[in-house]
C-alpha cells in the first residue's frame, strides 16, 4: 500500500513536541481506527499532502457507506496504538490517544504533511476543540469531513467540510448550524433527486455566501459523473471526482 510505503521510507530528525505555551492539562481521548499519510483525494483540498485520522463511532448508518467497519465502537475492538498503526485492512479496531499522544505518533511515522484531516465514521461526535488547539500550536492545519448531523465542536480555524447525509437510517438531521459553519459542501450524488434533495436543502438551511458548493459522484458511476459536470458547469459548482479511488491510494 502506497501510504504504508511513505510511513516506512519518510523518516526525518524533525520531532513534534507540545508547544511550550500551552498551560491547560490535556484532558480529551479520542477512539483512533486509522492514522496514515495520503494525498487528500476530495473536495477543495484534493492532490494535498495530509495527515487522515479517522475516528471510531458512526450512528448515521448510510446504506452506500465505505467505511461501516466505523460504526461500532467497541469495548472488546479497544487495541494499543501500535497494534492500530499496523492494520493492513480495514477493521473496527481503535486505539485510544489523546492529543500529545497524536503529535508524537506523527513524528514517529514520519509524517510531513502539515494538513490534518480528521474524518470517520462521524468526528463530530467528539470535541475535537483540545485537539485542533495542540495541533495548530504545533504549525497543522486541521479539517473535519463531517454529515452535519452533529453539534461541532472546533476551534475557528478548523476547516468544515460538510458532506450532508439526508434521509438516513439512522434519522438524524442535518442541523442549520453545521451547514453555518461550513466552509465547503460537498454533496455525493447519483441522480437528479440527489441533486434535488441538495437544492431543499440550501433553501433550509442556506451556507454563508462564501461557502464552495461540490458535487461528488456517488463510486466513479459514469452516468453520475456526467450529470455533476453538466451541473457543475450551469450552477458553477466544484467537480469532487474522489481522486485517490482513481489512483487506487487510501
Ligand atoms: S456519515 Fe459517513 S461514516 Fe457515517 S454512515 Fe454515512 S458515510 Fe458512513
Amino acid at each position: 500500500m502506497i501510504t504504508t510505503f511513505f510511513a516506512n521510507n519518510l523518516r526525518y530528525n524533525k520531532t513534534n513536541s507540545l508547544p511550550q505555551n500551552r498551560t491547560n492539562p490535556i484532558t480529551t481521548l479520542y477512539p483512533v481506527n486509522e492514522l496514515f499519510e495520503t494525498i487528500q483525494g476530495e473536495g477543495v483540498y484534493t492532490g494535498t499532502p495530509a495527515i487522515f485520522l479517522r475516528l471510531q463511532g458512526c450512528p448515521v448508518g448510510c446504506p452506500w457507506c465505505d467505511t461501516q467497519h466505523t460504526w461500532v465502537k467497541s469495548a472488546d475492538a479497544e487495541v494499543d496504538a501500535q497494534t492500530m498503526l499496523s492494520k493492513t485492512e480495514p477493521s473496527s479496531a481503535w486505539a485510544e490517544l489523546n492529543a500529545q499522544q497524536l503529535l508524537q505518533l506523527f513524528t514517529e511515522q514520519g509524517f510531513q504533511a502539515k494538513h490534518v484531516v480528521i474524518t470517520g465514521g462521524e468526528p463530530a461526535m467528539y470535541d475535537l476543540r483540545e485537539l485542533g488547539e495542540v495541533l495548530e500550536q504545533a504549525g497543522y492545519q486541521l479539517q473535519i469531513e463531517t454529515s452535519g448531523t452533529f453539534a461541532l465542536q472546533l476551534t475557528a480555524a478548523t476547516w468544515v467540510t460538510v458532506s450532508p447525509k439526508l434521509d438516513m437510517p439512522g434519522g438524524y438531521l442535518v442541523r442549520p448550524d453545521c451547514m453555518q459553519r461550513a466552509n465547503e459542501i460537498k454533496h455525493p450524488i447519483a441522480m437528479q433527486k440527489h441533486i434535488d434533495a441538495l437544492d431543499n436543502l440550501l433553501q433550509r438551511c442556506p451556507p454563508r455566501s462564501e461557502a464552495i458548493i461540490s458535487l461528488q459522484p456517488i463510486s466513479q458511476r459514469p452516468r453520475a459523473t456526467q450529470l455533476a459536470i453538466e451541473t457543475c458547469i450551469a450552477r458553477n459548482w466544484r467537480l469532487s471526482v474522489q481522486l485517490h479511488k482513481y489512483l487506487n491510494i487510501e
